[in-house]
């Protein structure tokens, strides 16, 4: 292909040979019989044989858009076609010339037309009367350039000789046909092909591949555990009356059933026979925090240290301020950030076991400092770091206990992708007092309604956050008459002028970090009464005064992000308000926002953001280093995933290490999709 092609799909990812293998057609086309001209009924799509005649452009008045129509003549008659966008087709060069089209059929005014078909030269055909793959575009190349592209690509590999890097065995199992089979089963469909399988995604081929994918991801996250699991426990914990009291002394209120029912979990963990690797899963403001200081508090009465690192110097310092507010009267805390002070003198004091329990960020982390004795470390929203950061936590010390924590809820399907068989606990309980947050989706028409309500409630002593999807848009657009997509760039001059007299302040991700937690302590301490903000305050804020949010231009956010935004407010004792604002809706867009306005169950949300989009970035694979899903879809899949992570577990138990290490460059090699091609 040309450069300029070769560059657009680069740009959209595809570099190599490989990366086109894995890009799957969308659905088929089956065209092995074509129909007769007088046998066509509306409803139907049809492959036809025939000469075009009367091809004509025809104005139209929408900009941009344009109208073909001709006659398809194939001796037993002639029919209507109308094609929209493809101006080439009106070339006298056509003219008379015999053409396959494929298409639909439908009923037009005048009579039966056949609407948009493909429409290709019987020579040039690749793959007519047969059955036809249509990809789906990538990189600005349509499906039909992208299947020419395809084909000079694929046509000079000989997919069945790509080896297979899985055990037969495996394969058997299931019923599985080999990856160089499957791939050239799904590019050039046999004649016999089962059409209706392929679009179901549940051929054969494409079962290998999704199994492929998923089995990728499984053997990553099995390969990262085996590092850890099975060895024996180096630190022995006592959790007896002694160390009891001491937590019922330290706890403020009382525990809801499912903070009791995790603690347990963790403490049998703690006193089971290997390291402890949990994962605490809790919606916001489920009450993660607590539990975590308990479980610190059996690792600081028996003598061990603690670690508890957070993604962000503004959620460390707040972390700080409320573990030394529960724990600070028993134990020595210390908080290592990159501005806190001393940092040479905490560092002694911590390698000499002074401090107790650390607090911090990924300074946590870092070379220089080291812990006497590290029993337990905890990580906050766990998600935001990597699985290297975790696994530098865990070499502060001699095989301790790790519990990692995300507020982002994880349906259990996608845990089983994200985690494979790590223990997850879950806090799918509230504490007693919280009000829900209302929320109301409105049209962005109703702004200035929305923001003289919004007035009142500072006036009143209120403080809010206003969020938008952008730093900078494309300019366009005023508070009076929004973009099309808000940006702080856009709003930030109208929104001053709209809430005029009360201090507002913005953050976003591109100022510089002490500048954003200025702002951020300011909006804390009530200097500021509104944040207008990028999602960057969507981990951890935790403002109990800001009782109203804003989301701007809400249909460009996912269902979970919304979700992950609201929790922002609603965490004091009074009543809170988020209105999502939104312009021009996708029907996708739409039922989001309908889903979002009708509960407040971040598990009930991640479920249906599941459903709507799959599984995508909630994941956040690509971050923690694994490989991405690109075939699988979950749930659709999610028996595959079963079978996936048990035969990953065996796989890990039954090859040896250089052999998982080939299976392991393969998998990471192919970027998940087919292991090992
Ligand atoms: P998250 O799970 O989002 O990290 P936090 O641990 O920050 O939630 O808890 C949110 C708020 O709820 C905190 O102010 C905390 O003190 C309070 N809280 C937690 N558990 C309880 C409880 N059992 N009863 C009353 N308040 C609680
Ligand atoms: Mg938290």
């Amino acid at each position: 292909m040309g450069p300029a092609r070769a560059r657009a799909l680069a740009e959209a990812g595809y570099h190599t040979a490989l990366d086109l293998l894995f890009h799957l057609p969308s659905r088929y086309e089956d065209r092995r019989t074509v129909a007769s001209v007088a046998s066509v009924a509306a409803g139907g799509s049809y492959t036809l044989l025939g000469k075009l005649r009367n091809l004509r452009r025809l104005r139209t008045r929408r900009r941009g858009f344009s109208l073909v129509r001709g006659l398809l003549d194939d001796g037993t008659g002639t029919l209507p076609v109308v094609w929209f966008n493809r101006p080439y087709l009106a070339n006298q060069e056509l003219e008379g010339e015999e053409h396959i089209l494929h298409g639909a059929v439908r009923e037009a005014a005048s009579g039966l037309e056949l609407v948009n078909p493909s429409c290709e030269r019987p020579e040039r055909a690749l793959h007519g009367a047969r059955v036809t793959p249509v990809y789906p575009a990538a990189g600005g190349l349509s499906a039909p350039v992208l299947r020419r592209v395809l084909a000079g690509v694929l046509g000079g590999l000989d997919l069945r000789q790509i080896p297979e890097p899985l055990p037969a065995d495996i394969l058997d199992r299931h019923g599985l046909p080999p990856l160089g089979e499957a791939l050239e089963a799904l590019h050039h469909p046999a004649p016999d092909a089962d059409v209706e399988a392929l679009n179901r995604r549940r051929s054969p081929a494409h079962l290998r591949l999704i199994y492929g994918d998923l089995l990728a991801l499984q053997l990553a996250l099995a390969l990262l555990r085996a590092e850890g699991r099975g060895e024996p426990r180096t630190l022995r914990y006592r959790v007896d009356a002694a160390v009891r009291q001491a937590a019922r002394e330290v706890l403020p209120f009382r525990l809801t059933a499912a903070q009791k029912r995790v603690l347990k979990e963790i403490v049998d963990d703690l006193e089971g026979p290997h390291p402890m690797l949990r994962l605490l899963q809790g919606d916001v403001g489920s009450g993660k925090t607590i539990v975590a200081a308990l479980a610190l508090v059996v690792a600081l009465e028996n003598g061990f240290q603690g670690a508890f690192m957070a993604p962000t110097e503004l959620l460390a310092e707040q972390h700080f301020a409320s573990l030394d507010r529960l724990l600070g009267g028993r134990y020595r805390l210390g908080l290592f950030t990159a501005s806190a002070a001393e940092p040479g003198r905490l560092r002694e004091r911590l390698a000499a076991g002074d401090v107790q329990l650390a607090v911090g960020t990924h300074a946590l982390i870092r070379e220089k400092v080291l812990f006497r004795r590290l029993g337990l470390a905890v990580v906050d929203e766990q998600h935001r770091f990597g699985v290297d950061q975790r696994g530098l936590l865990r070499q502060k010390g001699d095989r301790p206990d790790m519990l990692v924590m995300t507020a982002t809820p994880i349906p259990r399907s996608l845990a089983l992708v994200a985690y494979g068989d790590l223990p997850v606990s879950t806090l799918d309980e509230l504490p007693p007092g919280r009000s829900a947050v209302a929320t109301e989706v409105m049209p962005a028409r109703k702004r200035s309604e929305v923001y003289g309500r919004l007035r009142e409630e500072l006036a009143g002593g209120g403080r809010a956050y206003v969020v938008v999807p952008l730093i900078d848009g494309s300019g366009e657009g005023s508070a009076a008459s929004p973009a099309s997509t808000a940006s702080i760039a856009a709003v930030e001059e109208g929104l001053r002028e709209l809430l005029a007299g009360f201090p507002l302040a913005v953050v976003h991700g591109r100022m510089p970090s002490a500048e954003r937690d200025r702002a951020m302590r300011a909006f804390a301490a009530g200097e500021v009464r509104v944040l207008l903000a990028t999602t960057v305050i969507e981990v951890g804020v935790d403002v109990p005064e800001a009782t109203w949010m804003v989301i701007e231009s809400a249909e460009r956010f996912g269902l979970a992000q919304l979700h992950q935004l609201r929790g922002r407010v609603g965490r004091g004792a009074a009543a809170s308000v988020c209105v999502a604002l939104h312009g021009r809706l996708t029907e996708a867009g739409r039922e989001r926002l309908q889903v979002f306005a009708s509960t407040g169950d971040g598990f009930l949300i991640a479920e249906e953001d599941l459903r709507m989009r799959g599984p995508g970035d909630l994941l956040g694979t690509r971050q923690a280093g694994l490989p991405p899903l690109r075939i699988a879809r979950l749930p659709e899949d999610f028996e595959w995933l079963v079978r996936a992570r048990d035969d990953a577990r065996e796989l890990v138990e039954r090859l040896g290490a250089s052999e998982l290490e080939a299976l392991r460059g393969g998998v990471f090699a192919s970027g998940g999709a087919g292991l090992g091609a």
